[in-house]
């Protein structure tokens, strides 16, 4: 039975980062996830990405920073280097849910995760930068406008400590790592396709286990050239890229492939005989 209180959460602020949310989303009903599944984009997406948007998400929601709200405006004019953190900060405003799940348009869902439902706001996983503050790329929270007059309150008083929002997230939500274990979400929920590498043991012990891939950092899947001959990504130059971030790249082009792909397909096809 489908929850419809509830949602999966993602963000595009341009056209690339929408194919990074789409072969998300469809990561999601490929592992028929049962809640609804929502993608907060900008001004700045065209409108063929909204469409091709539209047939893999429940709800395509667009947040208008700029000229929403007068404390926003606010947030911005003291501080315009926060742009995209105040963009996400956007997702506590969906309050016709009680409940969501928010996930990084570069992050990819290799099984069913809607036991995340069962925890309470803000639960997340370490950062394997530093384990003290949790991974912004994926939380569970709760939707509600005093919570995010809140946030923005603490992103114009404090900025970010890392000049994005997890940064401000940590400041915020500042006894994660303290209060509550219940609140720290296994890393097989966030497991970031670089960092693994650097503990190899306990990647094999425990990789097989993950349930949610982070392509955290400068190059993203969409940045690789694939080959859907061969099915695998082609190796450029970086040559640091390590046998499961492969597969994991493998994995995430193989929907693009299958199933995004054929979406611009459809729409052209469609356009034709109209
Ligand atoms: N994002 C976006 N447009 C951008 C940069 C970021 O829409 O130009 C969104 C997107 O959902 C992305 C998230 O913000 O996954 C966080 O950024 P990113 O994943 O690039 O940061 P990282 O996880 O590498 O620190
Ligand atoms: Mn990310």
């Amino acid at each position: 039975m489908p929850v419809s209180d509830q949602a999966f959460v993602t963000l595009a602020t341009n056209d690339v980062y929408c194919q990074g949310a789409l072969v998300l989303g469809q990561s999601l009903r490929d592992h028929r996830a049962t809640r609804r599944l929502v993608v907060l984009v900008t001004p700045q997406v065209s409108n063929l990405l909204r469409v091709i948007l539209s047939r893999v998400f429940d709800e395509i929601i667009e947040v208008n920073l700029i000229d929403s709200v007068d404390y926003i405006h606010l947030a911005f004019l003291k501080r315009p280097e926060l742009g995209v953190t105040l963009t996400k900060l956007h997702c506590w405003t969906l309050t016709h849910y009680s409940k969501c799940v928010f996930l990084d348009a570069d992050t990819l869902v290799l099984s069913n995760i809607d036991e995340l439902f069962s925890r309470r706001e803000l639960s997340a996983a370490p950062d394997p930068g530093w384990p003290d503050c949790f991974n912004s790329g994926v939380f569970v929270f709760q939707p509600s406008l005093e919570t995010h007059g809140l946030l923005l309150q603490h992103a114009t008083d404090h900025g970010s400590f890392d000049g994005a929002d997890q940064g401000l997230l940590n400041s915020f939500f500042s006894n994660w790592s303290t209060a509550d274990i219940q609140k720290h979400l296994p890393f097989i929920y966030n497991l970031s396709s670089n960092t693994a590498y650097t503990y190899s043991p306990a990647f094999k012990q425990f990789g097989s286990s993950a349930k949610v891939v982070h392509f955290l950092g400068s190059s993203k899947p969409w940045n690789y050239k694939y080959d859907p001959q061969t099915g695998s990504v082609l190796e450029e130059g970086s040559g640091s890229v390590s046998q499961h971030q492969t597969s994991f790249l493998n994995l995430w082009w193989g929907i693009y492939h299958r199933s995004i792909l054929p979406l611009y397909e459809n729409i052209r096809h469609e356009d034709e005989q109209t």
